[in-house]
């Protein structure tokens, strides 16, 4: 389905907690989120009516994401039962890691097709520093896991902070010339929480190619992927840079997310939100839900022009 822009919608991001096992500095208050009744959350069976009406309008790709996807009990089951969905091409799941060594089998059997793991550094005492207490050697179970179960092409995706991890920029690029994942730099983004701590520490991703000029371009941007791709020669992964705030790019989004609280998001950097739940109560369909989320879709954000802040935190939107 196209929204009023011409653009093609056919992504969903589906944040099925906004519960966490870290609190990354940049996500999550400390004291984590106050867990919401069962009623106010979307339940599994409301998660698969909407997906199931997307699927009807066009989408085809399925991101679960959080919070973290896999503190949340069920995970397996839910996974099994959105992969049965025909007209899914793309089954995807955005994860810290932590939880990757014990689940990546029964996730691939269940239908997963990949994952994307997320890790800032690869020093132990910086990531226990920037997530407030994880262990870093469970990623790295997590990444082998995933590897073995093969829940592939692994995507790594790191959010570059200005004095925390810029000095690692080498290092994660060096990490994909022996192994074929996808590092991709993130733009640290002022939402929720992070305004303040985003402050002055936003990087524009342009260092991480100011650093290793020879990265070379491989394709701008894959179609259905914010990243535009490089590759230092003779590497087996790449290097993806997802610009948002340098160069956003509104012009090709595809997606519209989805939050645990059932509200749909048109655009990640506005306010907007349709009440899934409200609206159902009101008697409107999953699909009529969607069409409207999609007739709401603004042409683009405007987060560069001071709009005023973003309430919530990436914790409840899932990336
Ligand atoms: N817990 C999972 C994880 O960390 O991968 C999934 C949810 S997390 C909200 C999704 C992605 O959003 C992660 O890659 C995280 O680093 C990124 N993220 C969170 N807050 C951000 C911010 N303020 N700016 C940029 N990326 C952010
Ligand atoms: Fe949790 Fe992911 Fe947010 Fe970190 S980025 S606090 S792992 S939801």
């Amino acid at each position: 389905m196209k929204d009023h822009y011409g653009r093609k919608i056919n992504y969903m991001r589906l944040s099925i907690t906004d519960l966490c096992n870290l609190r990354c500095v940049y996500c999550m208050p400390e004291e984590g989120v106050e867990k919401r009744p069962h009623k106010k959350n979307l339940s599994f069976e409301e998660m698969i009516g909407l997906v199931n009406a997307g699927v009807g309008l066009g989408i085809d790709k399925i991101r679960l994401t959080g919070g973290e996807p896999l503190v949340r009990n069920g995970i397996v089951e839910l996974v099994k039962e959105i992969a049965q969905i025909k007209g899914i091409k793309d089954l995807t799941m955005t994860t810290n890691g932590i939880l990757l060594a014990k689940y990546a089998k029964d996730l691939k059997a269940a239908g997963l097709n990949r994952v994307n793991i997320s890790l800032d550094t690869f020093a132990p005492e910086k990531y226990h520093k920037i997530t407030r207490w994880g262990n870093v050697d469970d990623v790295f179970a997590g990444i082998e896991a995933a590897e073995e179960a093969g829940l592939k092409p692994i995507k790594i995706n790191v959010v570059l902070i200005n004095g925390f991890n810029d000095d690692e920029i080498e290092t994660f690029v060096n990490y994909t010339r022996e192994n074929k994942v996808d590092v991709r730099f993130i733009e640290l983004m002022p939402l929720g929480q992070s305004p303040g701590f985003a402050e002055n520490k936003y990087i524009s991703n342009d260092e991480v190619l100011k650093r290793m000029p020879e990265l070379k371009p491989i394709v701008q941007r894959e179609k259905s992927s914010p990243a535009e791709y490089y590759r230092l020669p003779g590497a087996k992964g790449r290097i993806g840079l997802i610009n948002p705030i340098s160069k956003h790019f509104c012009k090709e989004c595809n997606r519209i997310r989805v939050t645990t609280d059932g509200k749909i998001k048109p655009c990640l950097h506005s306010n907007q939100e349709i009440d899934v739940l409200a609206l159902r109560k009101e008697g409107m369909t999953y699909e009529e839900i969607l069409l409207k989320a999609i007739e709401e879709k603004p042409e683009k954000h405007h987060i560069n022009e001071n709009e005023k802040q973003l309430l919530r935190n990436m914790n409840e939107i899932g990336g």
